[in-house]
């Protein structure tokens, strides 16, 4: 680790590869020979396409879809795909149905619920979102225009380690805290979103990968950046993209490639995650995890300690120890450490000693 820089534990924006960040940083001033730089080229330039071209077929690599899928680049956070999809894809007739997992996508089915064009499937509300609603627990609509699930439950670490099955209704899933941290057969879902800003890059992107078939459902009866058809007729390139994100993506899409692709990440983040709740499970009850264990996630990693006044503790003496960003989420309270991609053993390591060391002076 460089000397100045901490072990950061935040969950969005969050941790990126430190080789990615100098990478940019050494050539940020001059970008591939054109004596400018990435944030002041055209994004008509073709040095600019190839970036954008290299980023949509990583992505399609890593994730072993073809060309039945397309990649499109948008704005607006996940948030407002939670409006876009509804409106693209839903109707009174055949509603939006969702699986209520956590905060994200109780606001997902809010956005639906506004347009009168969403309905529930199933919920884990009313146990605090421990868990992640289980196939047996589903009510599924056969007419439903689509299930929306959260793959990944940022707030409360939970996460799907199954995949929903739906018949013929499409699945949708928003990713934005999991795309791309280990392999999952892509190919059962139609459409997967993701703000990038806590597992792929800086903020101000959305990566939408979608079946071509089922984004040529779309509406057309909407303004033009409302309009998936607007993203994929002029391959995200109607207005000017994001593009300092979208170059950003495809560095670290290409490290991901570079270290061994979904199936390393998968080894190294069950080894981090498992190194957590390892501590956590050995407390006798000095950490209390917040998720159950069938939906504990390998990406947000939460729990509670004895007292508020020893959570407070624990944060500041954490940051003492260079682990920052470990503060839990006010719904949930306590302590979240979001363990992305670019988070080191080494950086978990540091934690679990000091979670250890901590219970052993306080506890
Ligand atoms: C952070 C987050 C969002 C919100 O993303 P924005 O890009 O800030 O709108 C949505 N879903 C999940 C799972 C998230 O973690």
């Amino acid at each position: 680790m460089e000397a100045d820089r901490i072990y950061n534990f935040n969950p969005g924006p969050g941790t990126l590869p430190l080789e990615v960040l100098k990478e940019a940083q050494a050539e940020f001033l001059n970008f591939d020979h054109t004596g400018m730089s990435i944030v002041e080229i055209s994004h008509r330039a073709s040095a600019y396409d190839a970036v954008h071209s290299r980023a949509k077929a990583d992505i399609k690599e890593l994730m072993g879809l073809g060309d039945d899928y397309e990649v499109l680049f948008c704005q607006g956070g996940a948030s407002q795909q939670f409006a876009m999809i509804p409106m693209n894809f839903a109707s009174p007739e055949h509603k939006g149905s969702y699986i209520l997992s956590g905060q994200f996508s109780q606001k997902a089915y809010e956005e639906a619920a506004f347009l009168n064009v969403g309905e529930i499937a199933a919920s884990s509300k009313d146990g605090n979102y421990v868990h992640v609603p289980q196939q047996s627990e589903f009510d599924l609509d056969p007419e439903a225009a689509y299930l929306h699930v959260c793959y990944n439950n940022t707030i409360y670490g939970t996460e799907f380690h199954y995949i929903p099955l739906t018949g013929k209704v499409p699945l949708i899933a928003d990713m934005s805290s999991d795309m791309l941290s280990r392999p999952v057969d892509f190919k059962k879902f139609d459409f997967i979103y993701a703000g990038v800003q806590k597992n792929l890059g800086p903020a101000g992107l959305v990566v939408v990968v979608a079946k071509k078939s089922f984004l040529e459902t779309a509406s057309d009866d909407l303004p033009t950046m409302f309009r998936y058809s607007t993203f994929c007729k002029k391959d995200s390139l109607y207005n000017t993209p994001p593009v300092f994100s979208i170059y950003m993506v495809s560095k670290v899409v290409a490290w991901i490639k570079a270290q061994g692709g979904l199936k390393e990440m998968e080894k190294r983040n069950r080894k981090k995650a498992n190194l957590l709740y390892d501590v956590i499970d050995r407390s006798g009850g000095f950490y209390r995890g917040h998720a159950d264990e069938v939906s504990r996630s390998l990406m947000n990693v939460t729990f509670r300690l004895p007292s508020e006044e020893l959570e407070k503790k624990f944060a500041a003496e954490a940051l003492e120890h260079k682990l920052g960003g470990i503060k839990g989420h006010r719904s949930v309270g306590g302590m979240r450490a979001s363990i992305y991609n670019a988070m080191p053993y080494e950086g978990v390591q540091t934690l679990a000693d000091f979670m250890e060391k901590f219970q052993k002076t306080n506890g």
